[in-house]
């Protein structure tokens, strides 16, 4: 066994608002350079949506010709020549259109504006050319269509107000995904860089880029599943998500973690057995994938595993601080925390609480609190598909959510009825 230790971050997804704080922090403190407008090193998508960049869900097309055979990232074509080819011209790059062209307000239309009949309007403009945009799309396109196009139900040629209306409106649903680079324990953006300038860090994981080793191939674009890599026009390097070391090694939290405004950002230290990661990553049963993933992390209280901790270099105050942390507690101990789609096999390390709120909505004045069948609502009384989330957290494994959703259910009765006896108390 050789233990590692490695920094991980749970949202808890019911709480996110969509306010873009921690995106736009997040860029203010990192991305706000030229070359560096189009980075959104945190962006938060609607879902269901097509997110950003653009369609990055869909792997077929966006892993640039990667996949992952038993764990290890392989080129798909195969052969030196066609790697080459690749690195010419590589159609399943994402180019500025999928993430985005950076616009700002023509603010000087609204200053300088003769008198009219009419409040003058400031219209977008390229960043990049400065000509006035057509805006088509954008990462949360969706805010205000997600459901209609997504439950798939809406038949054009039905007919009839009151059916149109309940598949539009009422079966409509939509939920907030923030994300970050996942600094996965198998980053496939590292196993694809050809410079070895990506690198994990050995003392917490935080996967980084040396900018000085970078030689632009870009290949680490491609290879990320997550699409978190980005290149900078402007240095011709590649640029990602640092989960903000050098605030964590002064002891602050991550930019988007301080600044989160529905405080769904949990940060933690888990201990992993660095010699079962291949086997994890290896796992050919999707359904597997979660458990397997599971079964790395190590548990920070057991007196053996203290003690290989040592032997293994990991300080001692790393330690008590996986006994402190709530992703240990929320993604292992807890089991309410999932990774976002575990079959992409980089075993990755930001984990979700799924959305709940729904199902309370539609349980609203059904529940007795006495009796115990009430706590367990059905899949009807659900809004947002398990099956959809099961898509996007576990491998499709409908199993995995409802028990995850059944428990948040009873921890909110169970935070009711404590809340209940203190104003009994009080009173
Ligand atoms: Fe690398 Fe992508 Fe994983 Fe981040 S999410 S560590 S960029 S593979
Ligand atoms: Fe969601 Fe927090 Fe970001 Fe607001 S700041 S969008 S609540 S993650």
């Amino acid at each position: 066994m050789k233990i590692k230790a490695q920094f991980g971050m749970v949202m808890s997804l019911d709480k996110c608002i969509g306010c873009h704080t921690c995106s736009v922090t997040c860029n203010n403190t990192w991305t706000n350079r030229p070359g560096a407008e189009y980075m959104w090193w945190n962006n938060v998508e609607t879902k269901p949506g097509i997110g950003y960049p653009k369609g990055w869900e869909n792997q077929e097309k966006n892993n640039g010709g990667w996949t992952l055979k038993n764990g290890r990232l392989e080129l798909k074509a195969g052969g030196r020549a066609k790697k080459l080819a690749q690195i010419f011209y590589n159609p399943d790059l994402n180019m500025i259109d999928d993430f985005y062209e950076p616009w700002t307000y023509d603010y000087e239309t609204l200053i300088h504006s003769p008198e009219k009949k009419h409040q003058p309007v400031a219209r977008p403009k390229s960043q990049l050319t400065g000509e006035y945009m057509e805006l088509q799309w954008g990462p949360n396109w969706e805010d205000d269509l997600a459901g209609v196009h997504q439950t798939g139900k809406l038949d054009p040629n039905m007919r009839g107000l009151e059916e149109q209306v309940k598949l539009e409106y009422e079966e409509a649903f939509m939920m907030y995904l923030p994300r970050i680079c996942e600094h996965c324990i198998n980053p496939s953006c590292l196993s694809s860089c050809p410079s070895g300038a990506m690198y994990k860090r050995d003392e917490d994981g935080i996967v980084l880029v040396d900018q000085d080793a970078c030689r632009s191939w870009r290949f680490c674009m491609s290879g990320c599943p997550y699409k978190k890599v980005y290149f900078n026009w402007q240095t011709k390097k590649a640029e990602k998500c640092t989960f903000c070391f050098p605030r964590i090694e002064n002891g602050d939290p991550t930019i988007c973690s301080e600044t989160c405004v529905g405080r769904i950002r949990y940060i933690g230290i888990v201990l992993y057995d660095a010699d079962r990661v291949e086997a994890a990553a290896s796992v050919t049963n999707e359904q597997e994938l979660y458990e397997a993933q599971l079964s790395l992390f190590l548990d920070p209280f057991d007196p053996e595993i203290i003690e290989q901790a040592k032997k293994d270099g990991i300080a001692e105050d790393w330690i008590e601080a996986a006994q402190q942390s709530p992703v240990y507690k929320m993604a292992v101990k807890q089991k309410i925390a999932l990774p976002l789609h575990p079959e992409y096999r980089t075993l990755p390390m930001v984990w979700y609480v799924p959305p709940l709120s729904p199902i309370m909505n539609a349980l609203e004045g059904q529940v007795d609190a006495l009796d115990p069948k009430m706590m367990f609502p059905t899949i009807e009384q659900m809004r947002i598909p398990v099956q959809y989330l099961a898509n996007l957290l576990s491998a499709g494994d409908e199993e995995v959510i409802k028990v995850v959703l059944k428990k948040m259910v009873i921890m909110r009765h169970v935070m009711r009825a404590k809340q209940l006896q203190k104003e009994y108390d009080s009173s």
